[in-house]
């Protein structure tokens, strides 16, 4: 295995930054009075319980996503959507105007968009015709200047999951982080790579409370990796980045996961059965396998057919202009009476 030390990896001015003492991470045990944090004592005139700063460091969350994870709570950060680690990831390791990632197109769009905000530049790699990571073309591209590679598994928007031998060899090979983004891991049978953090030290990993867990609306997303990557985060991110009632509403429905599995559970159901009526339409030329809970489907007009379904009140994604996707819609699946809703519609397309 290639050496990798977190050390030779992150920026300098990172490495020196005394982060931000927040009062509540100076003092964070019991007391009778706090007036230590510029709050409003009298609290609010609706008598919400909101005056007081969060946990900066979210721990009864990371308790219970310790446990759910079996992972340590000091290798759990929690983002305000996984989109800010991806964010913090990029600005703690790569040097604006120097540094570049490497991502894998067609992917998530973040990657791309947050290295342009901090000046850092995009070695593109697209995916074979078939979807998977063009391996020997990775390896060839990885320069000295390339400090994270992003491998979103399963992947948005084409539904399919890389080989995890292919992901372990980038591990092995490469001297930066390997960033997996498993944003849709809940929706796969596939294992995700947690149980790899052990073997790993280079290996972060992606998750959110946003597809599986229902809660896109609340902004909860989480990076895994080891303490020393981990500590790196939560020196860079705001201090205050989740607030109250984010954390509380989370622990809520984290301790109530039975309903995640019921919704996992129809959203499977509900996409097979589409993905085998969508099939039987002359115009639909390809449904794409997926392991995701959205399904990209190949079909001879795409704008055409996007247009049409705005017509009958429905949004589905036109991914046409990404490379290897012409023609292709991304398409959600939906309640059983919204996909129900679809497939009407898509009777009466001419
Ligand atoms: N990664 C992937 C692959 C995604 O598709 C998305 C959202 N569409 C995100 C990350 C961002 O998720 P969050 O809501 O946690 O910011």
């Amino acid at each position: 295995m290639a050496k990798f030390s977190v050390d030779d990896i992150v920026r300098n001015n990172i490495k020196k930054l005394v982060p931000y003492s927040s009062a509540r991470s100076e003092f964070d045990g019991d007391a009778q009075v706090f007036l230590d944090a510029n709050e409003n004592s009298l609290g609010s005139i609706s008598n919400e319980k909101y005056h007081r700063y969060p946990d900066p460091l979210q721990k009864k969350l990371k308790e219970q996503i310790s446990a759910a994870k079996d992972i340590h709570t000091e290798k759990i950060f929690i983002g305000n959507g996984s989109d800010e680690a991806i964010d913090l990831l990029i600005r703690a390791f790569c040097n604006p105007g120097e540094d570049n990632i490497l991502t894998t197109p067609p992917t998530y769009g973040m990657y791309e968009v947050c290295a342009a905000i901090n000046d850092i530049a995009v070695l593109k790699v697209l995916l074979t015709d078939d979807f998977e990571l063009d391996m020997h073309k990775i390896k060839k591209s990885i320069n000295k200047k390339t400090k994270l590679i992003f491998i979103c598994s399963p992947n948005n928007p084409t539904g399919n999951s890389f080989s995890t031998s292919d992901i372990k060899d980038l591990l092995e090979k490469f001297k930066g982080l390997v960033i997996v983004d498993e944003a849709y891991i809940d929706f796969s049978e596939r294992n995700s790579l947690l149980k790899k953090l052990k073997d790993y030290p280079n290996l972060v990993i992606l998750q959110t409370l946003s597809k599986a867990w229902a809660l896109a609306g609340l902004r909860i997303g989480t990076a895994f990796a080891s303490k020393q990557i981990i500590d790196i985060l939560n020196k860079v991110k705001p201090p205050y980045n989740i607030s109250i009632i984010t954390q509380q509403l989370a622990i809520k429905v984290l301790s109530s996961n039975a309903d995640v599995f019921k919704n996992v559970k129809v959203i499977r159901y509900e996409k097979e059965k589409l993905l085998h009526d969508l099939k039987e339409y002359g115009f639909v030329k390809k449904v794409y396998e997926s392991d995701t809970n959205f399904l990209l489907v190949k079909v001879s007009n795409a704008t055409a057919l996007y247009n049409y379904l705005i017509t009958k009140n429905i949004v589905v994604r036109n991914r046409s202009n990404q490379p290897l996707l012409k023609n292709c819609l991304r398409i959600t699946i939906g309640t059983p009476d919204e996909n129900a809703f679809l497939i009407q519609a898509l009777n009466e397309y001419k």
